[in-house]
C-alpha cells in the first residue's frame, strides 16, 4: 500500500503563522483526534485546510486563555519565549517577572503583538469544587446501577470484620492463583445483582470525602456490637449520615455471643431516631454475625431491596464522571487511584484529569485484578497512568485529548489556589456573625455541635439549647452532641453542615485545632452552662457584635513623584519606621492632615514587586485610587483586625 507523505501539525502552524496547539484544538472541534493529528495530517486533510484557512483564520488566531495567567503561561499558550513575551510587555513600560499574573487588558495587548486575539475563558471553580450530592437528572440512557455502601460504626464494632466476610465469601476469586487486593472498594453479587462496597470502614473516610464536595456512598450500614450497644462513635456516625442525606441501615452484630441483647441495642437506636420497622418507625436492622455469617445473606437482601426502592440509575453513554476513594504511590506502577465510576463509561487509552493532574488510562484493575477495558457506573477501578497522585474525593473527567486536559488540569490548580486564598479569607460561622447572616437571609438555622465531659452536661445543654426561643423563622439545630474531647470528626462535620461547635469543660485535641483554623470554624469553649446559653441568645438577638481594632505597622515618606505610562503615578519613598506591607490600610498625611485614606494598591524595591519592605529601605509605593502625592507627604500603613473574643 502507498503510504502518502504526511504534513506535521508544526509545518503546518508554521504555514497559517498561528500557534501548533490551537492548531490541534481546532482540528479536534473538526473531529481529528488530537493523538492522530500529532502523527501528522495527511496531503489531502492539508488541502481541505489550507482552502479553508481564509474562513478559519478568525478561529485559528482566536487564542483562548483563562481568566488567571501568567507570563509564563502566556508564553506557553502562544509558544513564544518567555523573553518575547516580557520585551513586548517592557516596550509598553512594565516589567514582569515570569510567575506573575497579567491583568486581562495586558495580556490582550501581548497577543494582538503576535498578530492573534484573545478570547477569556468563564471561571470553572466548579472544576476544583464538585457539585454537591445530586440525584442525576434522568435521561433517555439512564439504567439501574448497583447500589454503593459504606460500613459505619464504634470503634471494635466488627465492621472490618463485616467487610471481610462479605467479601471473602461472596468476591469470586480468581482461577489461577489470583488474589483479591484491596484497592477501597470491592463489589460483590448476590441473587444476580450487582453491590458495590467501599471498603475503608469508618466515618473519617466517609466525611473527609463529603468535607471535599465528594458524595458517593448511597446507603450507610450502621454496625453496633450486640454486646456493647451505642457507643459515642455509634452516635457520630448516625449523625454523619443524617447530614449527609443517605439511607441509613443497622446491622446488629456479634449476635453469636452470649452476652448479646439484640432487644436493648433496638431499644437504644429508639433514642436517636432509628426506630426498627416491626415497632412501627422505617428502620431496618438486621441481626449479624461477622465471625458465624448467620444474617450476613439478609443483610445484602435488604441492600438489594432498598436499591429497588430507591432505584438508583446512572447513564453509561454520559460523559465519564468518577471520583476518587483511594490513591497512593506505587514504587514500581507509579501513581494509583482507585476511582469509583458515576456516569459514563472509562476506557482503557482515555485522557483523563483526575483533581489537578492528569494522565492516560494505561490499564484498569478490578479488585480481583482483572485487566479491564471499559468500567461502567458504581464499578471500582484501579487507574495506572497518572501524571501525580490525587486526593480521596478528587472527580474524574475524561478530557478529549491531551492539549485539552493539559489546559484543564492548568485551569484546575489556578482554580484551587485562588480557592485556597478565598478560603483564607473567608470565614466560616462565626457566632458574632449569625445574626447577621440570619438577617441577610442565608440561613435560616442556627447548626450547633455539643461536646461535653459528662453525658449528663451533654444532655442538659442540648435540651437548653434546644428550649430557646429563637427569633421567627429561625431553627436552631444541634447537629451532633457527645461526650469527650472536640476531636478531627466533630470538626469535619461542623464544616460540612456549616456549625458552631461549642465545647463544654473539654479539651480541642491539636489537629482539631488546626483543622478548625484552617477551615475557619468557630470552636467555643465554656465552663459554665449560663454563659454557653447566654452568647446563643446574644448571637440570635444581633448583641454580640465583633470589635474592631487599628494596628499601626509604619511609616514612609515621599522623596520623589514618578508619573509611568498608562497613567499610573508612583510616590517614590524611604521607609522611616515599621513596616509597609501590600494590600494594607493606608493613609496619606500632609502637613498633619489626612488627606486619604485607602489602601496600599502595589509596593515595589528596585523593579521588583514586593509583599513588605522595612524602615532604611527606598520603595515605589503605589495607592488604591489615588495619584495626587506630593514631595513631602507621609504615607501610614495600618491593620484592621477584629479583636480576639476571649
Ligand atoms: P472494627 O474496629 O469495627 O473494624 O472491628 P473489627 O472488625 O476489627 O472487630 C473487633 C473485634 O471484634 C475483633 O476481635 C473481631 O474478631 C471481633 N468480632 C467482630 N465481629 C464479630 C462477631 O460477629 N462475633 C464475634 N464473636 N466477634 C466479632
Amino acid at each position: 500500500m502507498e503510504t502518502m507523505a504526511k504534513v506535521s501539525v508544526q509545518e503546518l502552524a508554521k504555514e497559517f503563522e498561528v500557534p501548533s496547539n490551537r492548531l490541534l484544538q481546532v482540528l479536534t472541534e473538526l473531529g481529528v483526534p488530537a493523538d492522530a493529528a500529532k502523527s501528522g495530517i495527511d496531503q489531502e486533510t492539508a488541502d481541505t485546510l489550507r482552502e479553508m484557512a481564509t474562513d478559519l483564520g478568525d478561529e485559528l488566531r482566536t487564542i483562548v486563555l483563562p481568566p488567571q495567567i501568567t507570563v509564563r503561561e502566556l508564553a506557553q499558550t502562544l509558544e513564544r519565549t518567555p523573553t518575547e513575551v516580557q520585551k513586548v510587555l517592557m516596550g509598553e513600560g512594565h516589567l514582569f517577572t515570569l510567575t506573575q499574573k497579567l491583568e486581562k487588558e495586558l495580556a490582550e495587548l501581548v497577543v494582538s503583538e503576535f498578530g492573534l486575539t484573545a478570547r477569556w475563558q468563564e471561571p470553572q471553580a466548579q472544576a476544583v469544587v464538585a457539585p454537591k450530592a445530586k440525584k442525576a437528572l434522568k435521561t433517555a440512557g439512564m439504567q439501574p446501577r448497583p447500589p454503593v455502601v459504606t460500613i459505619l460504626g464504634h470503634v471494635d464494632h466488627g465492621k472490618t470484620s463485616l467487610l471481610d466476610y462479605i467479601r471473602k465469601t461472596k468476591v469470586t476469586e480468581r482461577e489461577f492463583g489470583g488474589i483479591t487486593q484491596h484497592i477501597g472498594a470491592y463489589q460483590v453479587e448476590t441473587d444476580g445483582k450487582l453491590i458495590t462496597f467501599l471498603d475503608t470502614p469508618g466515618h473519617a473516610a466517609f466525611t473527609a470525602m463529603r468535607a471535599r464536595g465528594a458524595q458517593v456512598t448511597d446507603i450507610a450500614v450502621l454496625v453496633v456490637a450486640a454486646d456493647d450497644g451505642v457507643m459515642p462513635q455509634t452516635i457520630e456516625a448516625i449523625n454523619h449520615a443524617k447530614n449527609a442525606g443517605v439511607v441509613l441501615m443497622v446491622a446488629i452484630n456479634k449476635i453469636d455471643k452470649p452476652e448479646a441483647n439484640v432487644e436493648k441495642v433496638r431499644q437504644m437506636l429508639t433514642e436517636y431516631e432509628l426506630v426498627p420497622e416491626d415497632w412501627g418507625g422505617k428502620t431496618i436492622m438486621v441481626p449479624v454475625s461477622a465471625i458465624t455469617g448467620e444474617g450476613v445473606d439478609k443483610l445484602l437482601e435488604m441492600i438489594l431491596l432498598v436499591a429497588e426502592v430507591e432505584d438508583y440509575q446512572a447513564d453509561p453513554s454520559a460523559p465519564v464522571e468518577g471520583t476518587v476513594i483511594e490513591a497512593k504511590l506505587d514504587k514500581g506502577r507509579g501513581p494509583l487511584a482507585t476511582v469509583l465510576i458515576q456516569q459514563g463509561t472509562l476506557k482503557r487509552s482515555d485522557i483523563i484529569n483526575v483533581g489537578n493532574t492528569m494522565g492516560k488510562v494505561r490499564a484498569m484493575l478490578d479488585h480481583k485484578g482483572n485487566q479491564l477495558d471499559k468500567a461502567g457506573p458504581a464499578t471500582p477501578v484501579e487507574i495506572i497512568g497518572l501524571q501525580n497522585v490525587p486526593l480521596a474525593g478528587d472527580r474524574l473527567t475524561v478530557a478529549s485529548g491531551e492539549s485539552m486536559a493539559r489546559q484543564i488540569a492548568q485551569e484546575r490548580q489556578n482554580a484551587e489556589r485562588e480557592e485556597k486564598f478565598k478560603h483564607q479569607q473567608k470565614k466560616k460561622l462565626k457566632l458574632e456573625d449569625v445574626y447577621r447572616h440570619l438577617e441577610s437571609d442565608q440561613f435560616k438555622e442556627l447548626a450547633v455541635i455539643i461536646k461535653g465531659d459528662v453525658w449528663g452536661s451533654v444532655e442538659a445543654i442540648r435540651d437548653a439549647v434546644m428550649n430557646i426561643e429563637p427569633p421567627e423563622n429561625i431553627d436552631i439545630l444541634v447537629v451532633h452532641a457527645g461526650v469527650g474531647n472536640v476531636n478531627e470528626s466533630d470538626v469535619q462535620l461542623a464544616s460540612v453542615a456549616n456549625a458552631v461547635i461549642l465545647a463544654f469543660n473539654v479539651k480541642v485535641e491539636p489537629k482539631a485545632e488546626a483543622i478548625a483554623k484552617s477551615d475557619g470554624i468557630d470552636v467555643r469553649s465554656y465552663k459554665i452552662i449560663y454563659e454557653l446559653l447566654n452568647d446563643i441568645e446574644k448571637a440570635l438577638r444581633g448583641l454580640l457584635e465583633p470589635e474592631y481594632e487599628e494596628v499601626y505597622c509604619g511609616t514612609a515618606e515621599i522623596r520623589a513623584v514618578f508619573k509611568l505610562s498608562r497613567g499610573i503615578t508612583v510616590a517614590g519613598s524611604y521607609v522611616l519606621d515599621g513596616k509597609i506591607y501590600r494590600g494594607y490600610n493606608a493613609r496619606l498625611i500632609r502637613e498633619g492632615e489626612v488627606v486619604y485614606d485607602g489602601k496600599v494598591a502595589s509596593l515595589r524595591h528596585i523593579k521588583e514587586d514586593v509583599r513588605e519592605i522595612a524602615a532604611g529601605y527606598e520603595c515605589g509605593i503605589n495607592l488604591d485610587d489615588f495619584t495626587a502625592y506630593k514631595v513631602g507627604d507621609k504615607i501610614e500603613c495600618y491593620q484592621v483586625r477584629q479583636k480576639e473574643l476571649d
